[in-house]
């Protein structure tokens, strides 16, 4: 046996590296972006923060003054608290890792969020995945057999979705938390809540299984890597035990600080982008061939009439007009011919347009 096959799991050689593709010089509607910046006067404000943060010290670890902006701010309820991580990816993996008892399983309904498959075999836990309905609704009698047999430590809904964009029925999703009960944990990943303007975040006190993750990035900060999450104190105690102590640094922590000041700054660029979703979602409709499912998300997944454009064709096409968009496709059979785009500003979503229009079958 080789070096790699002696030390390396079978199942980590097994994986292909998370793909990231190149966008350099391309109109960049693939990864959920906000186009928007901060106002002139904000970045020169800001600029002087970071300037001042002392980055040769380690940063104080309770993080307290962060979470309390967070949860007085983003409406974390009254006596629950979060636990920060380097993107929500991070909380991903810490979940994984806190719960990777033997034999443990991960349950999360497809095509959805890549990283709670991924995060789950790295941290040597079963993947369950349970398909949606073609409509991309929750099959609830499949996902409660799926609780039943497997009894998984977590599962996953996304809310809304990611690739689909939709919202899962609230009440389904409460039959689901209800099911898992003391056997396992729901997590409600509400990374597109700015865009969705509704949340379990208040429901909290109902449901002592219920972990809600949210993250910065889609509404605006997605490089400065900072996810957070909440749960009942004594549960959410546990996951900060597995939270490497330093996760989130002080160019972070001072950034989300100066930002959540002007969270109405933020909430003005989401509400944009909500109003140019709807936009951008009739003119595509009105496209021959072209189906756009419903979104609560800043992002729209579209499927191409088959036999009559190639999802593969519109996407290479798109390419060569400089337009970066998500081919979704190859995903999960129900995304056969999908194609998945941000939503941007109105200069962006033209550009994306006419080329669309120019790479669509005659
Ligand atoms: C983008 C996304 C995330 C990842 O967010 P980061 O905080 O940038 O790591 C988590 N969940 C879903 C469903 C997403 O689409």
């Amino acid at each position: 046996m080789s070096l790699i096959e002696n030390i390396i799991r079978p199942e980590v050689r097994a994986l292909s590296a998370y793909h990231v593709p190149a966008s350099e010089g391309f109109v960049k509607l693939d990864a959920m972006e906000n186009p928007y910046t901060l106002p002139d006067a904000l970045r020169a404000e800001l600029g002087q923060r970071l300037a001042d943060v002392a980055m040769t010290r380690y940063p104080v670890p309770s993080y307290a003054e962060l979470k309390r902006k967070i949860c007085a701010g983003l409406g974390v309820p009254a006596g629950y608290d979060v636990v920060l991580g380097n993107g929500s990816d991070e909380l991903i993996t810490m979940l994984s890792v806190a719960c990777a008892k033997p034999g443990a399983t991960v349950l999360a309904p497809l095509p959805g969020f890549v990283m709670y498959g991924m995060s789950a075999k790295f941290a040597g836990l079963q993947f369950v995945g349970v398909p949606l309905k073609p409509n991309f609704s929750l099959d609830l009698p499949a996902m409660l057999a799926a609780v039943k047999e497997h009894k998984p430590a977590i599962t996953y809904l996304a809310y809304p979705n990611n690739p689909t964009g939709n919202l899962f029925d609230a009440a389904d999703m409460v039959t689901i938390i209800e099911a898992a009960g003391d056997s396992g944990i729901v997590v409600v990943d509400e990374a597109y809540q700015p865009f969705a303007q509704t949340s379990f975040m208040p429901r909290l006190p109902e449901f002592a299984n219920m972990v809600v993750m949210r993250t910065v990035s889609k509404l605006g900060l997605a490089g400065i890597r900072l996810g957070y999450m909440s749960a009942a104190p004594a549960l959410l105690a546990e996951f900060d035990k597995v939270r490497p102590p330093y996760n989130v640094n002080v160019l972070t922590q001072a950034a989300a600080e100066f930002v959540l000041d002007h969270v109405d700054v933020l909430d003005e660029q989401a509400a944009l982008l909500r109003a140019e979703r709807e936009k951008l979602a009739l003119a595509l409709a009105a496209l021959p061939g072209v189906e756009v499912c419903p979104s609560a998300a800043n992002f729209l997944l579209v499927r191409l009439q088959q036999g009559r454009h190639s999802a593969d064709a519109v996407f290479a096409s798109l390419l060569a007009h400089k337009v970066l968009i998500k081919n979704v496709g190859k995903m999960h059979p129900l995304l056969e011919n999908c194609l998945r785009v941000t939503v941007s500003t109105p200069e962006e979503n033209a550009v994306f347009l006419d080329a669309l229009n120019a790479s669509l079958a005659p």
